[in-house]
């Protein structure tokens, strides 16, 4: 950002103005820390008691008048890392956790104990479901050629007169990556109902995967497997996160489980049974992926009226050991703050707020993806496809899941790790005597925290403070990078 002398001496006004009272300094950069330096906290304005439900007492009482500019910040919690660093930072240490958590209960059926989880052990596997083709599009080859003329040097063009080569060495930074070679050849209208329909897809791969199951398992207790009897032998757990590829559609990287069942405990976590190992859960994952389809909405003759996964599936085998917990964790969770827009250049990161020019809407974005945001608008207007609210996920092209997801089973969910640090906060807040601090107090009796909240605003007050925000969050992972290395006394 260009900021003119008028505007950095402002920003200076602002920020001498914020360390000018020494107490209220600290009580807002205290402020700025539980809000984990958050760059667009939410600003909320009201009160809050701790009422002892024994005597009615109350005995706390805590109102945000008393704070820096009469509001409490709190961390906006955004995922995305274009909009929120530090909360998409904490976002993916917390996605690290819940796939990592997993890939550790793999192991857990390790009886011998020799540390690498393979006796006992739950079979666990690492899959790359694909996208099908939706028409040529430019690539970067490590620089190769985009796309050789074939036969012999023959250069053909499609029904359009357009090339159905290209003899470019895209760099892949290029714009020009992900876009179909000829945008009306293009399965435009097949591509974002995949999308549309991903997740749909992949709900019924896991019914298709307990079918491939049964089909592929051995005899067990004198007996084959049936698909009724699959699901009280075996378990598929997973977590998965969605990639999205720079021509706009989405793969999934998927970590799946297969566990045990405990008839008298379903809740228990049990390793496999012998017979079911790596081999039989890849082999159910290749054959369900084969299989598995959903039959899209008509919108017109030429767009595919099937959504099936692409041919390239990738499926490699997990060991339960930390080394590679933590790996495949790191894989993942790099995908789970990623937005469209980080891999389809030219898209805005969401939608803009009402009242906002919409820069899809004014011609701001180019080529391929303008085409793509304008099909879904297409379809979105379209009867058959009413039920997709399309006109919801322009801006994800289609897609209408959450990026990460995973099974009951799979491991920490989201809202424990939440939950986690929450009752920490509170026990810092009891240092603080804090009024939530109560919940905390230890002596058996009822509380509850009473509270009246609205949203006095989004983000800081002004630049000078958002500034100051930055460079404490930049301090704060100093010293916290410095304790890791053992730096600090
Ligand atoms: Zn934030
Ligand atoms: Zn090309
Ligand atoms: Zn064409």
């Amino acid at each position: 950002m260009m900021r003119t002398a008028m505007q950095t001496q402002t920003v200076l006004g602002q920020m001498i103005a914020r360390v000018a009272d020494d107490e209220q300094y600290r009580r807002w950069a205290g402020q700025v820390e539980r809000a984990g330096h958050c760059v667009r906290p939410v600003q909320l304005a009201g009160s809050a008691m701790t009422v002892n439900m024994q005597t009615g007492e109350v005995e706390a009482a805590y109102s945000s008048a008393g704070e820096p500019g009469g509001v409490l910040l709190v961390a906006c919690k955004d995922r995305r890392e274009s909009v929120c660093p530090p909360c998409a930072a904490r976002y993916r240490a917390d996605a690290w956790h819940v796939f990592a958590g997993g890939v550790k209960r793999a192991g857990t059926g390790d009886q011998d104990g020799d540390g690498c989880g393979e006796a006992g052990a739950s079979p666990l596997v690492l899959a790359t479901f694909t996208a099908p083709s939706f028409g040529a599009v430019h690539a970067a080859r490590d620089g190769k050629v985009c796309r050789a003329a074939r036969g012999g040097g023959r250069k053909r063009t499609c029904e359009h007169g357009r090339a159905l080569w290209c003899t470019a060495r895209h760099d892949a930074r290029d714009g020009l990556v992900g876009a179909p070679l000829c945008v009306d050849c293009a399965d435009l209208a097949g591509q974002v109902l995949w999308n549309a329909h991903v997740g749909e897809l992949w709900r019924r791969t896991v019914i298709y995967v307990y079918r491939a199951l049964a089909a592929l398992a051995p005899t067990v207790g004198g007996r084959p497997v049936s698909v009724r009897r699959v699901r009280d032998l075996l378990r598929v757990s997973y977590a998965k996160v969605a990639e999205f590829q720079k021509r706009g559609v989405v793969h999934l990287h998927v970590l799946a489980r297969l566990d045990g069942v405990n008839p008298d405990d379903p809740e228990a976590l049990v390793p496999a049974p012998a017979w079911a190992g790596v081999e039989l859960l890849t082999a159910a994952l290749i054959e369900a992926a084969g299989r598995v389809s959903v039959a899209l909405p008509v919108v017109d003759a030429r767009t595919t009226a099937i959504a099936r996964w692409g041919t390239q599936l990738d499926v490699r085998p997990v060991r339960a050991s930390e080394v590679d917990a933590a790996r495949v964790a790191g894989y993942l969770a790099k995908y789970a703050t990623k937005t469209v827009s980080d891999s389809v250049s030219g898209l805005p990161a969401s939608r803009p707020p009402a009242g906002e020019t919409d820069v899809m809407q004014g011609g701001g974005v180019a080529g391929h993806v303008a085409a793509l945001t304008e099909t879904v608008r297409r379809l979105a207007r379209l009867a058959t496809c009413r039920s997709l609210r399309l006109a919801r996920h322009v801006h994800t092209l289609g897609f209408r899941g959450h990026v990460t997801s995973k099974s009951r089973r799979y491991s920490t969910t989201f809202a424990a790790l939440r939950q986690a640090r929450r009752a920490w906060r509170l026990a810092q807040r009891w240092r603080e005597h804090d009024p939530w601090a109560h919940d905390g107090a230890g002596d058996g009796a009822q509380r509850v925290v009473v509270g009246d909240w609205r949203i006095a605003g989004v983000g800081y007050r002004n630049l000078g403070d958002r500034v100051w925000a930055e460079v404490l969050g930049r301090e704060h992972r100093q010293a916290r990078e410095a304790g890791r290395l053992g730096l600090t006394a």
